[in-house]
């Protein structure tokens, strides 16, 4: 069975976000714990952990297909100790949230090189600073998200995210996201070569380590390296890939979620790729 559902907002709480995640027909969700840009939030409240918990429960959205995001400052694989310090901090406080609140998944984009050091010593640093982080907590997977490679940001090619998984010492906890729109502008090409990239991902990382989907159509062709989401079917990925997804039980059983730039067409989009399933 597919869950699909949006990032969703959280402003007000995150209470507020199953509301908004029922309120589009969505069965699964994604949301910031605390705010995104800044390097320090306020704790989450009593109440507001218990409103949340009680909202998920009440509109029927579990804790396996809610894929929290986490803030964009941090950077794993930060090449200075000061950043990589401050990083590995705000990370551990985004794990914790995710305990406090029964989460089990923790999305997060793996780092950046920034050009001070090699690749393969990132990639080293980032896998060790999961392992610090899964040391000091219980129950939440560390969920590595495929990147378009723009700029120095690693965890462009599924050899990337295999290297950072190979050197997790709790296999158990770590997974993957495939962002369908950076998948595209890596150089995995979607539309023309389905079942190659998916063998490939299959060969290289193994479908058991993924753990959830963003799914995006793209505004940027193959291989450019660029992040821009696109509505789905409106992009150069285009409709006829997510119909094939859709119908596709290797997506079956995790958080599909849209990152799509019109938040309006939310709705019209889950509604869309639940009908499009057995439509062939
Ligand atoms: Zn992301
Ligand atoms: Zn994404």
């Amino acid at each position: 069975m597919k869950y699909i559902g949006a990032h969703v907002s959280a402003s007000g709480g995150v209470e507020n976000a199953p509301i908004n995640a029922h309120n589009i027909g969505a069965k699964a969700f994604a949301l910031f714990t605390k705010n995104q840009r800044q390097w320090v939030s306020k704790p989450l409240t009593q109440e507001s952990i218990e409103l949340f918990k009680a909202n998920c429960q009440k509109y029927n959205l579990s804790s396996d297909y809610i894929l929290p995001h986490d803030s964009y400052l941090i950077n794993l694989g930060h090449p200075e100790q000061e950043g990589l310090d401050k990083s590995r901090a705000a990370f551990l406080d985004e794990m914790q949230r995710c305990e406090q609140l029964g989460l089990s998944l923790l999305n997060f984009h793996p780092g950046s090189f920034l050009k001070k050091i090699s690749i393969d010593d990132c990639l080293d640093r980032i896998a060790e600073s999961i392992n610090i982080a899964l040391n000091q907590t219980k129950g939440v997977t560390a969920v590595i998200e495929n990147t378009a490679g723009q700029g120095t940001n690693l965890g462009y090619t599924f050899e990337q995210l295999a290297h950072i998984i190979d050197k997790v010492e709790d296999k158990s906890r770590v997974g993957v996201c495939l962002d369908t729109c950076h998948t595209f502008t890596a150089g995995y090409d979607l539309v023309n070569k389905y079942d190659e990239v998916f063998n490939d991902f299959q060969n290289t990382v193994g479908f058991n380590y993924l753990r959830g989907i963003h799914l995006n159509d793209s505004k940027k062709e193959v291989g450019t390296k660029v992040d821009r989401h696109d509505s789905i079917g409106k992009g150069f990925i285009g409709s006829d890939f997510f119909v094939k997804m859709m119908n596709d039980s290797r997506f079956d059983n995790m958080p599909i979620i849209l990152e799509t730039p019109d938040e309006t067409a939310w709705a019209e989009e889950i509604k869309w790729l639940y009908e499009v399933q057995n439509s062939k």
